[in-house]
């Protein structure tokens, strides 16, 4: 077969990751008979520096035509003193907005090979793991085009105080709450909603809708969670969760949270969808790292390029239903992580185990020597 992905570098470490990306795609097509054709757009900074906007309409507009986006990230501290809607972040709400993908999946897994790169003891590890072992396997659905980051926002006309605006409609909250339970269903049976119901009316509106739709799956364990609370139970016993769904403001911060446990930010991919994903249906989607242009390592060979590699693992299995093709590039990254092969950011703390430091380049290569 032959799909068309519209590849959108971005600025700082976006490039140095979607390169090897781009590489093992390539290798899996050879591998498995598919042919992928790039198309290279501009959003971000660089985009900002040629055409003076952050999404410019070709790249909304070629982005479109593809059948799925590969993005690596944007923004950086060139870009950081333009006025809101001129940033490079920008780009990101629009293609969202635009490509109608207003689910993220972020799924963060200890994998055992990163035990040692988890900040949390054994014991608690183990407590809330249903499977007895150090390790946690959890979903993280967040909202993606609605809240805070696309409502209502100013400033007062003399600029001493400012607003934004959490809005939310139950169709929205209940088109991502119907694919936290899809995904659910596929996983271990249990969706956790994750809201601030005990103050905030839209999130009184998430509980409502979510206590009226978990009739519809009696055989998935509806339960509720105060954001703050999340928070803590994420660090004190993150085995219990299954699927976590919530909105874009919680869903942002508690990923990086997440993040946190797996070992590194460098780890985590994530699928930005529009329709449940079931039986290899094609849907339209955004795959990217969840981690931002991180400027303070660009240009030093030293990023991981891992959660870019797996994004695309997520691009194949969503968008195209190819699930060998992406479990073999989940089981690539697996097996060079047993050669204990690290970039430094998943480096292991206590110094103990037998790993070699590595650069992005030399991670995406041996890579593609085990797919
Ligand atoms: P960041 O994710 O870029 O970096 C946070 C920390 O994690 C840094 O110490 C960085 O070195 C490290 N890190 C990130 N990715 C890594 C990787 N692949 N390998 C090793 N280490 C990695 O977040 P930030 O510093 O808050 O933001 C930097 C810029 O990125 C800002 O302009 C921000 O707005 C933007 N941003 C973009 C996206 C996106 O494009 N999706 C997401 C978040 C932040």
């Amino acid at each position: 077969m032959n799909y068309s992905i519209a590849l959108i570098p971005g600025d700082g470490i976006g490039p140095e990751v979607l390169a090897p990306a781009r590489a093992v795609l390539d290798a899996a097509g050879t591998k498995y008979g598919h042919v992928f054709t790039y198309v290279e757009l501009e959003a971000g900074g660089r985009a900002i520096d040629r055409a003076g906007e952050p999404l410019p309409k070709e790249t909304l507009e070629a982005a479109k035509r593809c059948d799925a986006v590969l993005l690596g990230a944007v923004g950086g501290p060139k870009w950081e003193t333009l006025p809101g809607h001129l940033r490079p972040e920008r780009a990101l709400l629009g293609l969202r907005a635009s490509l109608g993908v207003f689910a993220n999946l972020r799924p963060a897994a200890l994998l055992p090979q990163l035990r040692a790169a988890c900040p949390l003891k054994d014991e608690v590890l183990i407590a809330s793991n249903p499977a007895g072992k150090p390790g946690f396997d959890l979903l993280i659905v967040r909202e993606l085009t609605g809240g805070i980051y696309f409502g209502e926002r100013g400033r007062s006309a003399d600029g001493s105080s400012a607003f934004d605006t959490e809005t939310y409609s139950r169709t929205e909250i209940e088109r991502v709450l119907r694919i936290g339970y899809a995904a659910a269903a596929g996983r271990r049976q249990k969706l956790c909603v994750v809201d601030k119901a005990n103050v905030l009316e839209s999130s009184r509106l998430w509980r409502e809708t979510a206590q009226a739709l978990s009739g519809e799956y009696p055989d998935i364990e509806t339960s509720y969670l105060y954001v703050d609370n999340a928070a803590m139970q994420l660090i004190r016993a993150p085995g219990q969760f299954d699927v976590i769904v919530t909105s874009n403001l919680f869903g942002d911060i508690l990923s990086d949270e997440a993040s946190a446990l797996t070992g590194s930010i460098g780890m985590l991919a994530s699928a930005s969808v529009g329709i449940p994903p079931e039986n290899g249906s094609a849907v339209m989607g955004l795959y990217e790292p969840i981690h931002g242009s991180a400027p303070d390592i660009a240009g030093k060979d030293a990023a991981n390029p891992l959660a870019a590699i797996l994004s695309t693992a997520l691009m194949l299995r969503y968008s195209f239903g190819l699930e060998t093709e992406a479990a073999a590039i989940e089981g690539a990254v697996s097996a060079v992580l047993d050669t204990g092969l690290r970039t430094s950011d998943i480096a292991v703390r206590s110094g103990t185990a037998a790993e070699t430091i590595t650069g992005t380049r030399e991670m995406g290569e041996a890579v593609l020597k085990y797919l």
